[in-house]
């Protein structure tokens, strides 16, 4: 990172952006088309192009290219781990659809993949239909997890007939007997897995994912009584796999290493009772480090690719020698790692609100005799603060101002009045904000001073669509501008989207050694300014929601051809507000009826049309705001 330009190391860009994404000497966000290509492109000459295409803001640009080179990057882990450790078996992945079911996501997996044979996971009919269909290679794999009833087993077992390699993971003990009569009824001998509960648990936010009392998988009992069943049924034969899954996103390698011998150990004991078994599933949560900061922290992971493939290959190895048991073949089942890194946000500045930001004519912010004394306290504080008492003196405004709030509640202030007290605080945090930056250490007041002069810059976007795990989960996505990165940033601010929730903020950045409670924001002079939400690839695209209505946005899909050169492949169109209300089961041409009918018979024709013309615009509309100053311009 250039020295010239030391707010740049603010965004920790080269931390999470591990070689996919960089600044340039433009100062514009490049992104590349794997970890070691010179080829790069800026992000807002794509958004550009994308606009001229018919394309919207807010908008989803996806690069295909970042989903093969993770495929390539996991793919090659496991064969340097499987040489150096001299394991006699293979890997193989599948990509769980739940972490990303797009077209655009799948077939590109499906046809880059197939070069490693990556195969698909399911957990739903949909799913399923959406796998069956793929042109995967017939050594891929296609796991069936889940709850599963007659039609999704159907499905399953003749899939097996037009080619594909399925196998059937049975998460209960019960689910033995449909699977076995439908076996018998079409002549279909499946090919299965079991799902074992491991009492190691993961790390991190789905650390309930794992351990006894986690949703899924089998206990040693329910594993015996299914061997059991299975082998009355003459199934026993069939069964292939043992499959365990303790978490999405694992922070802690060392929780990784625990879960593989434990699983390890199973899976080789049972191999005694079935020797069929031949591949053990070790599910997904190899983690993204989403911060930066290569840490056990929630957004983080403190491992690299590299060693959780060595971790897994070297601790099975070594259990199954020790057992005396050939080697399984692997299979992860690892999303996030491969989807999260291929997809940006890309979301236009509507307008920063600055509440220290008041015209003077408003409110006076002059003493007056007739003030109560604790405004003149804080008149006091404001005037005197200086780098020395600024402790103190902070510790008595928040006082002060407590104060004022109690006066104003028992009825002794004037509004005017509350707002000089509110404005004589913003002053003296300002003040203070400026003493404590020339300090070499900053102390610990810093953060709370930014946090409470922060703006709020409000973002046409909605965290419930576009980034519902910032909201459920408090997930930390580095955000950054995109543009505009050879100016030092002036301003530092907090995030709103147009929903009408409270909650639809972002007040947590990512930080190379710690979050921060704002963003460094740019001077904007009035001109459009964009902001990149990063690596959101990974479950964010579907779990996001309809709140307020607001849709799913516009995405576009590039491929990078050469250095500064690229492709829009696809313009992939969001919802107009016609379909946002389909969602919620308006029928569009019944509400136009009855709202078209509700214009008086007697109005002026002419505006009779106008509200017509306005109503049918309305429901063609992109549910976003549509504003010219939030496109980008060639003067960017
Ligand atoms: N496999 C199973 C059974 C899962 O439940 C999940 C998600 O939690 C995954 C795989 C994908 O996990 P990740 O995206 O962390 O790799």
């Amino acid at each position: 990172m250039s020295p010239k330009r030391p707010w740049l190391e603010n965004y920790g860009i080269d931390n999470w952006g591990v070689g996919y994404f960089g600044v340039n000497s433009q100062g514009n966000v490049v992104v590349y088309e794997d970890k070691d290509s010179q080829k790069s492109v800026e992000l807002i000459e794509v958004v550009k192009a994308a606009i001229e295409k018919g394309g919207r803001l807010p908008m989803v640009v996806r690069f295909p290219q970042l989903l093969e080179s993770r495929l390539y990057e996991l793919a090659q882990a496991f064969k340097r781990a499987i040489n150096e450790f001299e394991y006699k078996n293979q890997y193989q992945g599948v990509f769980p659809l739940k972490v990303n079911p797009r077209a655009e996501v799948v077939e590109e997996i499906v046809s880059t993949g197939s070069a490693y044979k990556f195969g698909l996971e399911v957990g739903s009919k949909a799913e399923l239909c959406i796998a069956v269909a793929q042109d995967s290679p017939p050594q891929a794999l296609l796991v069936c997890n889940g709850h599963k009833d007659e039609t999704f087993l159907k499905l399953a077992l003749f899939a097996t007939k037009i080619g594909r390699r399925v196998i059937i993971v049975i998460e209960n003990p019960d689910e033995v007997s449909l699977i076995a009569d439908l076996s018998e009824k079409y002549g279909i001998a499946p090919e299965l897995g079991i799902r074992v509960k491991l009492y190691s648990r993961g790390s991190g936010r789905w650390e309930k994912s794992g351990g006894e009392a986690s949703k899924f998988g089998m206990t040693t009992a329910q594993l015996l009584w299914t061997i059991k069943s299975l082998k009355s049924r003459r199934l026993l034969r069939h069964l292939k796999m043992l499959h365990f899954h303790i978490g999405s996103q694992i922070t802690q390698i060392k929780r990784i290493k625990a879960a593989m011998r434990e699983a390890a150990r199973v899976y080789a004991k049972a191999k005694r009772l079935a020797p069929s078994l031949s591949i053990l599933n070790v599910g997904g949560g190899l983690g993204v480090d989403y911060d930066g900061s290569q840490s056990a922290s929630i957004s983080s992971a403190n491992y690299t690719i590299q060693e959780y493939a060595n971790d897994v290959v070297y601790t099975v190895k070594e259990v199954c020698d020790s057992e005396n048991v050939r080697h399984p073949l692997l299979i992860t089942e690892s999303g996030r790692v491969i989807a999260a890194f291929h997809s940006v946000l890309v979301m236009p500045l509507i307008k920063q609100i600055d509440a220290n930001n008041i015209p003077k004519d408003i409110v006076k912010l002059k003493p007056k005799k007739t003030d109560p004394d604790t405004l003149k306290e804080l008149f006091e504080i404001a005037r005197t603060v200086n780098a020395k008492n600024y402790r103190e003196y902070l510790r008595d405004a928040i006082e002060r101002r407590e104060d004022l709030f109690n006066l104003f509640d028992l009825g002794f202030l004037t509004l005017e009045e509350r707002a000089k007290g509110e404005m004589l605080f913003g002053k003296i945090c300002e003040k203070t904000k400026n003493f404590i930056t020339t300090l070499k250490d900053l102390p610990e007041e810093y953060n709370l001073l930014m946090k409470r002069l922060a703006s709020r810059y409000i973002f046409n976007f909605s965290v419930f669509q576009s980034l519902p795990d910032i909201w459920a989960l408090e997930q930390l996505f580095p955000i950054m501008p995109i543009h505009k990165l050879n100016e030092s940033p002036v301003h530092h601010g907090t995030i709103a989207d147009i929903t009408c929730d409270s909650d639809g903020v972002i007040e947590q950045f990512v930080h190379p050694h710690a979050k921060k409670d704002f963003l460094e924001l740019h001077e904007t002079n009035d001109e459009p300014y964009f902001l990149g939400v990063f690596l959101v690839g990974a479950y964010q695209d579907v779990i996001g929601d309809y709140h307020n209505l607001f849709g799913t946005v516009d995405e576009v899909v590039v491929e990078i051809t050469g250095d500064r050169a690229f492709e829009i492949r696809q313009v992939v169109e969001g919802d107009r507000v016609q379909k946002a209300v389909e969602v919620v089961h308006y029928d569009a041409n019944k509400l136009s009826e009855k709202f078209l009918q509700k214009i008086p018979q007697d109005m002026d024709l002419e505006f009779a049309n106008t509200i017509r013309e306005a109503w049918l615009d309305g429901l063609d509309a992109y549910t976003y705001l549509v504003n010219p100053k939030t496109t980008p311009t060639d003067s960017e």
